[in-house]
């Protein structure tokens, strides 16, 4: 079964503000292997790294508030409907960071 649009959104904004440490391997000196996230665990596999950070909190706001949409879809008017249906698509490619 297809994820509801609301989650998507709202795990695309929880992993723009989840926070990993970026401990630096002494042997190699430039690896790195992000950690989970100090606040919730999640692992940093899908982690935003190709977004500046400065962008990470006005992008997690955006999705946050479409979820917030999403959630009382029925009383969306279609304005609304595009404005989350757009929002979904960046949700989708921050959710499936894992693939590429
Ligand atoms: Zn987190």
């Amino acid at each position: 079964m297809e994820p509801a649009p609301a989650d998507e959104l709202q795990a695309a904004a929880a992993l723009l503000r989840c926070e990993h440490s970026f401990p630096v391997q002494p042997p190699e000196g430039t690896l790195w292997a992000p950690g989970p996230c100090t606040h919730c665990g999640t692992p940093s596999a899908n982690y935003p790294r190709d977004i500046p950070e400065r962008l990470h909190e006005p992008l997690a706001a955006v999705l946050a508030k479409a979820a917030e949409q999403a959630r009382r879809n029925e009383l969306l008017a279609p304005r609304h409907r595009r404005d989350v249906t757009t929002a979904l698509g960046l949700a989708r490619a921050l959710n499936g960071g894992d693939h590429g």
